[in-house]
This record gives C-alpha cells, structure tokens and sequence, in this order.
C-alpha cells in the first residue's frame, strides 16, 4: 500500500520534468551574481510582482529573518500575530538576528485587522517602550489552517503603516495559493507591501528554496544581511532551475490542492468522531477529535493503512494537501475517513 504523507506539502519529489529542468540548468557562481538561473528566476519573480528586486534564498525562514533585518534596528519592535511563524517557528531568529521583540496581536486564524495593527503602536514618542517599526503579515497563515487575507483589510494596514511610518512585511510562504483561491494578482501584493517572501519548496514542489522581493532602497542591503546569516550559495541555479519550471508549470495546479482539502474537510465535517474542522480555505485542514482519548487511536488507525498526518498538539490535527498526493490517494483517504471504527 502507497505511502499517503499529508503532514506537511513540503514532503514532495521533484517531478521528472522538474529534475530535467534541474540537470539542464545553466550555472555559475552566484555569490559572484553570476549564476544566470538564479538571475533570471530573481528577475521572473520580482516582474511578476510589479517589484524592484528580488533575491534567492536557501530556506523561508531565512528570507523572513532578512526582510525583519533590513527593516529594523536593535531594540525596536514588530507586530504580528500571535500564531505567526515569524515568531512561533523560526527558532528565536527575531531576536537572535535583529535584537528585536515581537508585539503579539490575538487576531483570527492567524490574520489582524488594520484596527489591532493601529491598536499596537507604540507612541513613539514614549521613550519607555521599544520603538514600533515593522507589521509582519502571514497570507496564507500557517498555524491558522491556511487561511487567506481580505486584500481590502491589508489594503488598510498599509494605510495605518503610511500614518506611522512603520514598514510592512508579508510572509508569502504559500502566497500563490491565496492568489489562486482569490484569482488576485501579485502585482497587487508587489503594491502594497515593501517586502515579501515567498517559498518554492511548498506547494510548488520544489527540493529547496525561498525569493525574498522588494523595492530597490530596501533591497540594497539584502544581499550584505543573506551573507551575514551564511545564505551566500554558489552553482545554486540547479535549485532556480527547480523554481522557474515550478512557476511556469505548478502555480495553477495549486487549484486541486485546495478543492482536496476542501472535500477532505467536508468528509471530516460529517464524521461522528470529529468536533470540529476549520473553515478550508486553501490546501490545509485543521481539525479537532470529539474525543480526545480516540485521537491515538486514529492516528494509529491511519498509521495501519499507511497514511500520515500532523498531529499539532493541544488537540489539534493537520493535514496539507500536496503535488504528489494523487486522485487516487485521497479517493483512499476519503474512504478511510468514512470507514474508520473507533
Ligand atoms: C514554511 C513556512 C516558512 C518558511 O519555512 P522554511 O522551512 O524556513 O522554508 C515561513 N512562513 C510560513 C508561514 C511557513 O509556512
């Protein structure tokens, strides 16, 4: 029986297209800026976004951690949500890194309102606490189940970051989902935002690696703070190569994604053992057992027949829809959801 691996979307195989288009790729040094994939893989994304700049990155945590840097000094202040993995999952990297405190705003499924940004501001002329200077977002949010940002809600974040001077930063590691679930344009994101991230090792499918893209004067220095943190990578365009075939080849299929973890929410929603599911919105569904005593049970269950998900703590279960989770394994998984005895 075929494994079915629905923990996370960064659990695919490059496809045989995509290792072609790996085994093929033009290289050279990159740190030299010579690597003329990595270059035109920058220069694809930072068009596609209406944007200035962009730059590869080994990992999203560490296009997040730069953006955080560039925009910041020692002793100031981000906001974001409490559940962002800005501050939740990059390893204490925000004060590590830049020396900087999170302010965490208790939004909904991971998303805030323009009102709690505004909310959170330190006056800045209080000199007792920690100078305001960066708004974090998280579209899709991760911790939140994927859920997806109103663009007219970012839209007023801006404007209340213009009001106070404050920078504003998007971590977009499975942005295209949203953009395919809403049909918005990037150059809407590239509009609003001074920096933004995005992961090509999600539900694009590819083995490594994250683009950080933004205007110019920011930019300038990114190159300088990716050294710092030792993301300066050389004959990388093996690894761009994987990212231009994912953008011209797995960016519209994100759409299957998000209809099987639709469906997959929607089986779950009548099962007599499930509490509850979260709204799915895009390609992960967050749901919780009526019995907590069973959630064992079933993770062992589906163990049995070779499928696993992610179990998040507290009660909390997940799974992520992915390129290589067939129609044939979620017709299995279906089924097994339905079938299940506990
Ligand atoms: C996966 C992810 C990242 C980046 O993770 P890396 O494993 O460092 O590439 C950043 N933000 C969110 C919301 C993510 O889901």
């Amino acid at each position: 029986m075929k494994e079915i691996d629905l923990r996370s979307d960064t659990v695919t195989r490059p496809t045989k297209e995509m290792l072609q288009a790996i085994m093929t790729a033009k290289v050279g040094d990159d740190v030299y800026k010579e690597d003329p994939t990595v270059n035109e893989l920058e220069k694809k994304l930072a068009d596609m976004f209406g944007m200035d700049e962009a730059l590869f990155f080994p990992t999203g945590s560490m296009a997040n951690q730069a953006a955080i840097k560039l925009h910041t000094q020692p002793g100031e202040q981000l906001i974001c949500d409490k559940w962002a993995h800005v501050y939740n999952y990059e390893g204490g990297g925000v004060s590590f890194n830049s020396g900087v405190s999170c302010k965490l705003v208790d939004g909904d499924r991971g998303m805030i309102t323009a009102e709690q940004v505004e909310d959170n501001i330190n006056p800045p002329d209080f000199y007792h606490s920690p100078l305001t200077s960066l708004v974090c977002l998280e579209n899709t949010t991760n911790k939140g189940g994927g859920a997806c940002y109103d663009l007219e809600e970012i839209k007023k974040i801006r404007e209340v970051c213009n009001k106070h001077g404050l920078g504003l930063h998007l971590d977009g590691a499975r942005l295209f989902n949203a953009l395919v679930k809403k049909g918005e344009d990037p150059r809407d994101y590239g509009k609003i935002f001074d920096t933004i991230s995005v992961c090509l090792s999600k539900g694009l499918g590819t083995p490594m690696g994250s683009v950080l893209i933004g205007n110019k004067k920011l930019m300038k220095n990114a190159i300088r703070v990716r050294k710092v943190l030792g993301g300066g990578m050389r004959q990388i365009g093996f690894m761009a190569a994987a990212g231009v075939f994912a953008l011209d080849h797995h960016v519209d299929r994100l759409e299957k994604d998000n209809e099987r973890a639709a469906e997959i929410g929607k089986v779950l929603t009548d099962q007599f053992y499930i509490s509850k599911v979260e709204p799915v919105e895009t390609n992960i569904v967050i749901f919780y057992m009526k019995d907590q005593e069973k959630e064992e049970e079933f993770l062992t269950e589906l163990a049995r027949q070779n499928i696993r998900i992610s179990n998040m703590g507290h009660g909390k279960l997940r799974i992520v829809t992915h390129l290589d989770y067939t129609e044939e394994m979620h017709q299995r998984f279906l089924d097994t959801l339905e079938k299940m005895e506990l």
